[in-house]
């Protein structure tokens, strides 16, 4: 590594001259994240130039290897990078689950021809992908996932449907948990499948919330062909795969414990909090718990770079990260009052806090339940005896 105040300042000249002054504000709404992908839909040339520049510089994957696209940091280095970025409040250039989850699993057990082919476009944000796990019958029972996936000789064959699926209308590919054996036990005969979403065969539902938003999808194979060499890791191995990469899912989701600007409760409502001693002390009560978790968050980031962070690490930093964002929200529209409940208003903030409190409502289901994480923490953590 170079010296790293030499690191730090360069990074920091850097980013000055450029990151776009637009991409220094927070993230209000969904348009202000990039997505990429091969139908990339930009806010403003801004946004496109930030993500451009960070790609180019292997910087919206700063640790992964260059040969993979990304900017070939140390673990050290890569926290400088996102010090300085939250220094002038840089917006992340790139959200993808091609990054959060999928390139840590390939990282690990793809072929090296898989790595090339695929990380290089995710870092570069070419190609956006959903994940295809839960099925009507597969949530917090995953291992019990059906869609069938037949040896057909010179391809795979694959029938079945996927639920809740993030964004599969606008994915480009999908990686997708898919049984090879029926008469295996049920963890030993899955696969991990990667897919293209607009191969003959595939289709999407999108899923009408009483918000009137799709945010997700059911996802129907029907006779999908795919290429024999798209399978990660050993054919009837893929639980492996599936189980590392919800690590990684679930250290993204406890990132939401961190709040978005960093900013206290007790200062972001000093004002309407006057004369209210009750709210005030619940206020103070979760800063202190918010400020313990922000440690907690970071210690826990450095473990595991450094590769010594407990396998069902992820699963306490889930469950704390995702009940720390609903109480943070749930604190807010109380704050609030019945001004928070607005639904609907000409204002362009209109009915941002209600939406936002119910939508934090998903986050202790999504990557797994708050349940599953508490039965991973007792049995693989504290060992507790039935567990
Ligand atoms: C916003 C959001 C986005 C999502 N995105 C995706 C996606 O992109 N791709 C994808 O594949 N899936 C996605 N999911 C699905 C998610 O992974 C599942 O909803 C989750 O794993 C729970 O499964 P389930 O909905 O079938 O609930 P169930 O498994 O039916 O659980 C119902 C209830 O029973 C409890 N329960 C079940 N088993 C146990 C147990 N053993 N011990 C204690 N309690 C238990 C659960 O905690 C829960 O409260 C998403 C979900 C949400 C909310």
């Amino acid at each position: 590594m170079t010296d790293p105040e030499t690191f730090r300042r360069d990074t920091r000249s850097w980013l000055h001259a450029n990151c776009p002054p637009e991409m220094r504000e927070p993230v209000r709404d969904e348009s202000d994240a990039c997505w990429g992908g091969r139908d990339a839909v930009f806010k403003n040339s801004a946004q496109k130039q930030w993500m451009e520049v960070m790609a180019e510089r292997g910087w919206t994957v700063p640790d992964w290897p260059t040969d993979y696209g990304g900017g070939g940091l140390s673990a050290a280095e890569t926290k400088i990078l996102r010090q300085e970025m939250a220094r002038i409040n840089a917006r992340n250039p790139l959200y993808s689950f091609g990054i959060s989850m999928l390139g840590p699993a390939l990282l690990k057990y793809g072929t090296d021809e898989q790595k090339k082919r695929f990380l290089r476009e995710i870092a570069r944000g070419e190609t956006r992908w959903c994940q295809g796990y839960s099925e009507p019958n597969a949530g917090s029972d995953l291992a019990s996932v059906q869609t069938k996936c037949e040896d057909q000789g010179d391809h795979w064959l694959v029938n079945g449907q996927k639920v809740w699926t993030s964004y599969a209308d606008q994915a480009d590919w999908i990686f997708c948990l898919v049984r090879t054996d029926f008469k295996a036990p049920k963890h030993k005969g899955i696969s991990f499948l990667l897919f293209d979403m607009a191969s003959e065969g595939v289709s999407t539902k999108p899923i009408l919330l009483i918000s009137g938003r799709s945010p997700f999808c059911e996802t129907f194979f029907d006779d999908v062909k795919v290429p024999k060499d798209q399978v990660v890791g050993e054919i009837g191995k893929g639980w492996d795969v599936a189980k590392y990469l919800l690590g990684h899912e679930r250290e993204m989701i406890s990132g939401m414990g961190l709040g978005g600007s960093g900013e206290s409760l007790g200062a972001a409502f000093k004002d309407s909090l006057a004369d209210d001693p009750l709210l005030r002390a619940e206020m103070a009560g979760f800063d202190v718990d918010a400020m313990a978790f922000r440690a907690m968050s970071e210690r826990f980031i450095d473990e595991l770079k450094a590769g010594h962070a407990h396998p069902a690490q992820p699963s306490m930093m889930k469950y704390a990260g995702t009940e720390l964002n609903k109480a943070r929200h749930e604190l807010a529209m109380a704050a609030g009052g019945s001004g928070a409940l607005e639904w609907e208003s000409e204002r362009s903030s209109g009915g941002k806090s209600a939406r936002e409190w119910l939508r934090t409502k998903a986050n202790s289901i999504e990557g797994g339940t708050s349940e599953i994480q508490l039965g991973i923490i007792a049995k693989h953590i504290l060992q507790l005896p039935g567990a």
